[in-house]
């Protein structure tokens, strides 16, 4: 069973206004087969930990490990982060160009997996999950994101992750912009990659609604750049009545 562990880690940004350090401490265990929700209020930090996850290079980890069954991510590049198993769904996809979904996922595929996977039976797999994602078949000879509405652009994210069967997924707000139509399909794509392949989970998200369809093991509470809470689903129930306010007084205490 493979382990993702965040520990005491501290990001920084470069900013107009100098250097800003965003996340302050975050520590944060997931095992193969958890489901873990991320909940917080708009600006504190929580795609800035899902970029720092990926290894993107505007955020500069000043302090703090990120490791992998014992293997420093941080020292892997972005490529080799996703050989190791990683997976990011961004909160805002980017669109590519000039390459069709059908090249992407192939390419994808084989980087990850270190061969090209065999065409026939890809094909066939490519197939019947965007049946299962209810995607149209001509969004394999469509522009990666190019025109996607934000819920085709989600649906795509998920059929990567149904085909690349990474070992732990980071998903950003994977529930914006999506009616609920759209918030089922996507969310049983999820359960279903899980149930199929003991996927980890961390699932960052503004609202609880995600969280009727991606039932959470653990949830936790972000706030200004650390975790200072953490329960399991009976959280997330509070924290849609109650809301932020009283996590936020705490930090602005701390400050
Ligand atoms: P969340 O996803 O919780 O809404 P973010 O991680 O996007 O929060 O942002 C946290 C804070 O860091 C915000 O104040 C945001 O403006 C700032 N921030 C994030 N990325 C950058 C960046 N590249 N440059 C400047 N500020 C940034
Ligand atoms: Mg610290
Ligand atoms: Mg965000």
């Amino acid at each position: 069973m493979s382990t993702l562990q965040i520990s005491d880690l501290h990001v920084s940004v470069e900013t107009d206004q100098g250097t800003k350090e965003i996340l302050r401490g975050v520590d944060l265990t997931i095992n193969q087969g958890e489901i873990h929700a991320v909940m917080g209020p708009n600006g504190s930090g929580k795609s800035t930990l899902a970029y720092t996850i990926a290894g993107h290079p505007k955020y500069e980890v000043t302090g703090g490990s990120i490791t992998l069954d014992g293997e420093d991510v941080l020292e892997m590049e972005v490529d080799e982060r996703a050989k190791a198993g990683l997976f990011l769904a961004m909160q805002y996809p980017v669109e590519i160009p000039g390459v069709t979904m059908s090249n992407f996922l192939r390419t994808a595929k084989t980087a990850v997996s270190g061969e090209a996977p065999a065409l026939r039976p890809w094909l066939k797999d490519v197939r019947s999950s965007m049946e299962m994602l209810r995607m149209d078949p001509v969004f394999q000879e469509r522009n990666v994101n190019e025109g996607f509405s934000g819920g085709e652009k989600k649906r795509a994210e998920i059929l990567q992750l149904e085909l690349l069967k990474p070992t732990f997924a980071v998903l950003d707000e994977t529930d914006s912009g999506l009616d609920v139509d759209a918030l089922r399909i996507v969310s049983e794509g999820v359960n279903r990659v899980k149930e199929n392949t003991n996927l980890g989970v961390l699932l960052i998200t503004h609202y609880t609604r995600i969280l009727r369809y991606i039932k959470p093991d653990f949830v936790h509470v972000f706030v200004a750049g650390r975790m200072v809470d953490e329960g399991g689903p009976e959280l997330a129930e509070r924290l849609e009545n109650e809301g932020y306010d009283r996590y936020l007084a705490g930090a602005q205490q701390a400050d």
